[in-house]
């Protein structure tokens, strides 16, 4: 089964949701990072909720970055997604083990701790524009819910969840996005009541087919509810070797120099882990054009 993103309107557009069924998504990314357990759970949710936060915000072909920047024994997590449901992210520290909370759950909210929710959107070549908003519990959907409120005005609620096997692989992985807009205040209730009753959404990603599905049993009963066609969320690196030298000739002569001294040099991506190998007549050209006039 593919992972799907997926858009809804209902109630004249007062109704907002959005959807996400990411099981493959946040497997592949743990693979890749090997991160244990809570690490998988806090950033697999990350990129979860950057996917839905770039659906809801974005026209392509911007990009949208979200850093966690709690206090806690993961350290940073950084999630980026596109407009289309291409998703990449890394967690700072991803071997970390936490005690189970008392509710059988990871401690994610322990493991992320207490800081900042940043978000950067890039839109083409001007600045990106960053807005942030200090974490609630940590535990993700709840930390972006309020940053909707807070930075866009938006009141909003947004379930995250990663159900584990014993192993530590991903069963489950899906999100949810809901936003009442202006005039649309009367449905907030009814709504509650309806993500309540839908549980929690690890276990709902579990059982549901589709990102659609979940929208159908969302709106199930509001009037005109309009759900668009899903795009498929995958993993998405927008590394390239073009960036890689970018970010060398960055460093400046002196520090190409170093490099040149040492035969070689090598940049791995954070997101995918992909290295980019250098050899000493390429950092030798990096460092001409480092010292090339500007104009
Ligand atoms: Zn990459």
């Amino acid at each position: 089964m593919q992972d799907t993103l997926a858009r809804a309107t209902a109630e004249c557009g007062k109704i907002r949701a959005i959807a996400v069924i990411g099981t493959r998504l946040v497997e592949s990314a743990r693979r890749r990072h090997g991160t244990f357990p809570v690490a998988t759970a806090a950033l697999g949710r990350s990129m979860m909720g950057a996917a839905l936060l770039a659906a809801a915000m974005l026209k392509p072909p911007d990009r949208l970055t979200l850093r966690l920047l709690g206090d806690g024994p993961v350290g940073a997590v950084i999630a980026d997604a596109d407009a289309e449901g291409g998703v990449r992210g890394y967690v700072q520290n991803p071997m970390v083990a936490l005690p189970i909370k008392a509710n059988g759950k990871l401690d994610v909210g322990r493991a992320v701790g207490q800081g900042m929710l940043v978000v950067s959107r890039s839109m083409g070549d001007a600045q990106p524009y960053t807005s942030s908003s200090p974490l609630v519990s940590g535990e993700v959907g709840e930390d972006i819910a309020h940053y909707l409120l807070t930075s866009e005005q938006v009141p909003s609620a947004v379930a995250l969840g990663v159900l584990l096997r014993a192993s530590g692989t991903v069963k489950a992985a899906g999100g949810l996005l809901l936003q009442v807009l202006p005039g649309g205040e009367e449905f907030s209730a009814e709504l509650e009541a309806r993500i309540a009753s839908l549980g929690p959404i690890s276990s709902r990603a579990e059982r549901t087919a589709s990102a659609e599905e979940l929208l159908q049993d969302l709106l199930d009963g509001f009037a005109d509810a309009r759900i668009a066609d899903p795009t498929p969320l995958r993993l998405r690196c927008t590394c390239s070797r073009a960036r890689a030298s970018r970010s060398l000739l960055l460093l400046g002569p002196e520090a190409l120099q170093e490099l040149i001294d040492d035969g070689k040099a090598e940049l791995r991506c954070h997101f995918c882990g992909r290295t980019y190998h250098y050899e000493r007549p390429q950092l030798e050209r990096l460092k001409a054009e480092a010292c090339a006039p500007q104009g």
